[in-house]
């Protein structure tokens, strides 16, 4: 026993090991022969995940509850870095978005549709680990995965998994067929991507087109990219990108020059109380003196 111990010891120390920084896997070459005749060299390839990495799983992780951080106070904006400048196309085929993130049949709709034909493979965006792969109400047959970011990708009404709750996968990685179970008027991808619990406007993130283009390495998402009525599931929005801290302070800086009127508010008391004149403010809002205030109306403040 000693005599293996020793050799062992005496094998780690002839390891050639190389770190392989994309991939994030440590490579160590054994001289396996030494230890039994017929061996040969080989190659061992250990994930570097766990030292890096948070451990993804070990928070608000289930394989049964689609929301895990539901009642979960979140603090806007959240902040998403990215270490890929791209993601790898959840399709194989050319993206065709048939609906978008927005208000669709006067409901919420979460996700961005993308078209495909049952049976089409499917692929992971980024790494991460599967959080679930189970048939889920309205969305059929789906797999959830968790990136080490954060983010959470859902791929739903899928017709197989290839795929199981708590697996680690590859970013690229088949993960099964897309299709058209659970709520489906036809075949298509419905991708959702959230971020502790906030469904997020996918446009904003990701760019669907050829490029497979991540929006930044750092994104700063506000409130109103997590809510869905605020946009329409057949357009493409204007985008204002929020990348660094200092966008995010110029982004703060103008929504403070916002005023939303109040109940019982008169333009005489908005301009008291943001100490502005009223014929400034008449003027930076195309309104008069005698305009009436809706409670909501947002009133440009220029100093
Ligand atoms: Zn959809």
């Amino acid at each position: 026993m000693q005599r293996i111990l020793t050799l062992l010891c005496c094998l780690l120390l002839a390891v050639g090991f190389a770190q392989n920084k994309r991939a994030e896997t440590l490579k160590i070459s054994l001289p396996l022969s030494k230890v039994s005749e017929r061996a040969v060299w080989t190659e061992v390839e250990l994930p570097l995940h766990s030292v890096p990495a948070p451990d993804i799983t070990s928070e608000y992780w289930t394989n049964s509850v689609y929301n895990p951080y539901k009642g979960v106070p979140v603090k806007f904006p959240l902040k998403i870095s990215f270490e890929d400048s791209t993601y790898a196309s959840p399709i194989s085929r050319k993206k065709v978005v048939t609906s978008r993130y927005g208000w669709r049949w006067g409901r919420a709709h979460q996700g961005i549709d993308i078209d495909l034909i049952t049976g089409d493979s499917l692929f992971a965006m980024f790494d991460g680990v599967v959080r679930m792969a189970v048939y889920n109400g309205g969305l059929g047959h789906a797999v959830v995965i968790r990136h080490y970011n954060g983010l959470e990708t859902t791929y739903a009404h899928m017709s197989r998994y290839a795929v199981k709750a708590n697996d680690s996968v590859r970013k690229g990685q088949y993960i099964g067929k897309g299709g058209r179970s659970g709520n489906a008027r036809g075949s298509h991808l419905h991708l959702v991507v959230s971020y502790k619990g906030q469904y997020i406007h996918p446009d904003y993130l990701f760019e669907f087109d050829d490029t497979n283009k991540v929006h930044g390495k750092e994104l700063f998402v506000m409130r109103p990219w997590t809510k869905a009525y605020y946009y329409s599931s057949r357009r493409l929005p204007k985008i204002d990108l929020i990348t660094s801290e200092e966008k995010l302070a110029e982004f703060e800086d103008r929504e403070k020059r916002l005023y939303i009127v109040k109940k019982g508010d008169t333009l005489s008391r908005i301009s008291r109380r943001n100490n502005v004149t009223i014929e400034a403010l008449c003027k930076s809002n195309s309104i008069k003196r005698n305009s009436v205030l809706r409670v909501g109306q947002k009133l440009i403040i220029e100093p």
